[in-house]
């Protein structure tokens, strides 16, 4: 579960810049997305959660991931953006956006703290 922990390593080190930013001491809730490309299993993610959390402000903190299909890159917007139930239109511009982009595995969506 090497990709795992590392995907994890990096969401966590996000969570904890953004969480400091706020000036939170406490991390709740952490929703994530991945890209079914990524190919990655839920459980190692889980698990390996729970074990970089241990002791840190985010230990205890739910763990919500969301698994989308395609990335989109919108041209005129200069924006990627993923595709949930294969929409394929820009939410910046609502215009459909055909160029595919793949590589970014994850990313943070949002993050409950206090
Ligand atoms: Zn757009």
């Amino acid at each position: 579960m090497t990709l795992e922990l590392s995907i994890i390593q990096q969401t966590l080190a996000l969570a904890f810049e953004q969480a400091e930013t706020e000036g939170a001491s406490q991390i709740h809730l952490l929703k994530i997305r991945i890209s079914k490309e990524a190919d990655l299993n839920i459980r190692p993610l889980q698990s390996a959660f729970e074990m970089f959390t241990r002791g840190t402000i985010a230990e205890g903190a739910h763990l919500e991931i969301e698994t989308v299909s395609v990335i989109y890159h919108c041209a005129l917007c200069d924006w990627d953006f993923y595709s949930i139930n294969e929409e394929d239109k820009c939410p910046l511009c609502g215009k459909v956006s055909q160029q595919v982009v793949s590589g970014k595995e994850i990313e943070l969506v949002s993050l409950e703290v206090s």
